[in-house]
């Protein structure tokens, strides 16, 4: 993903690291792994999911509007098991591994969850979903955040993130607190924005549907005033928008300049687009010609029937004509790697080794970069994070 591909060449790993790739073999270390039919590349990065909502698989369908969905997922979500929800955590996982992801930047609203999540095997950022519009709820709710932060990150390759989580489900007291956290304790931070129309009329105008949501939910705030601003504007005006990883996006063609002047990424979740029938969608050709990272990312099995990493790379493919596979490709490893700060997304020496391959037939003369769209791949060959094996059940 950075340079012209080496056919025929060796890579040399050493404690996880890649350490050098070099276009002949010198065949000499024991240890070698001979994967001469294999296209190898970066694992996939797959820069938004929320894993626990897996167990919602099939469960929910798109409702007449974007607040009908959430009053239908809310006590679907609530009502699920610890049992049926862990289960589902490790099923999602083992889907996107399969498909070839390495790195996840995972959604997590229940801190209980950190460790089993930490501890799947991703090279991962776990952003802390948080939600709270009543501006009187920011101090509580930004202790209890600070409280998972002192416990420190799950693992060795997996870091805390913050994710407040959209522009009308939390108050601008929360992201402002959040923001400073974040600064305080040098965390990412994502969050939905710019997803539906609706949310952009309720930053200008106030929009009933979502006023009305938050009514039932007992979480309105009297003392609301929209900003009149877009959202991105908005967000930028709290002092959250540096280096923020926006996902979806679909209403931002008027932000671009203010995107790249704050380095800001974008993460497109293809599957979940469809599924909701989005007719607006992320500007990704705009983005990309300004210079701004665009990611890809599965969303959840509330919004989507597959965490398959490869139908995501296919229904990307589908919904942007103007984006090459060789550019979807970038987005799905380098631009997600980008986004959520991590040494993975390249083959390069220094970065760590997070490593897929696909078995191609050695009569195989299309170009390297149609491999993972061709319709029959449902998952990769080879697999490494950091260098290790991964053993994948054979269920
Ligand atoms: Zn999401």
């Amino acid at each position: 993903m950075c340079g012209d591909p080496v056919e025929n060449g060796e890579l040399i790993i050493d404690d996880g690291n890649i350490v050098e790739i070099s276009a002949t073999q010198s065949g000499s270390d024991d240890a070698a792994l001979e994967l001469t039919d294999h296209l190898l590349m970066p694992g996939f990065v797959n820069a938004h999911s929320h894993l626990s909502l897996t167990a919602l698989e099939k469960k929910l369908s798109p409702a007449d509007s974007f607040a009908d969905w959430i009053r239908a997922l809310i006590p679907l979500n609530s009502a699920l098991d610890n049992e049926s929800r862990v289960q589902g955590i490790r099923s999602g996982a083992e889907a996107m591994k399969r498909s070839g992801v390495t790195a996840l930047g995972d959604y997590v609203a229940d801190p209980e969850l950190l460790t089993l999540i930490g501890d799947l095997g991703f090279r991962s950022v776990l952003f802390l979903e948080t939600i709270g519009f009543h501006s009187e709820r920011a101090q509580e709710l930004c202790k209890k955040v600070e409280e998972v932060l002192m416990r420190g990150n799950p693992s060795p390759i997996c870091k805390l993130g913050l994710a407040p989580h959209a522009p009308y489900s939390v108050s601008p007291d929360l992201f402002r607190s959040l923001g400073h956290l974040a600064q305080q304790y040098h965390c990412p931070v994502s969050s939905h924005v710019a997803e539906i129309k609706e949310e952009g009329r309720f930053l200008v105008l106030g929009d009933d549907s979502l006023e009305e949501l938050l009514k039932e939910r007992s979480a309105w705030d009297p003392k609301w005033q929209p900003p009149y601003k877009s959202p991105i504007q908005y967000l930028s005006s709290l002092g959250i928008l540096d280096r923020l990883i926006a996902v979806h996006c679909n209403f931002v063609s008027g932000d671009l300049d203010l995107m790249a002047e704050k380095k800001v990424s974008a993460v497109f979740c293809p599957q979940s687009s469809e599924w909701f029938g989005r007719t607006n969608l992320m500007p990704v050709r705009a983005l990309l010609d300004r210079g701004i990272s665009v990611a890809l990312g599965t969303d959840s099995l509330a919004s989507s029937n597959s965490l398959n990493f490869l139908d995501e790379l296919r229904m990307a493919d589908k919904l942007l004509p103007d984006i090459s596979r060789k550019e979807i490709l970038t987005m799905a490893t380098c631009g997600g790697a980008e986004a959520l700060g991590l040494p993975c997304g390249t083959l390069a020496s220094e970065q760590r080794a997070d490593l897929i391959g696909f078995r191609v037939p050695s009569a195989y003369s299309g170009p390297w970069w149609d491999v993972p769209f061709e319709p029959d791949r449902r998952e990769v060959d080879f697999y490494r994070v950091d260098g290790n094996p991964e053993v994948l059940s054979q269920d």
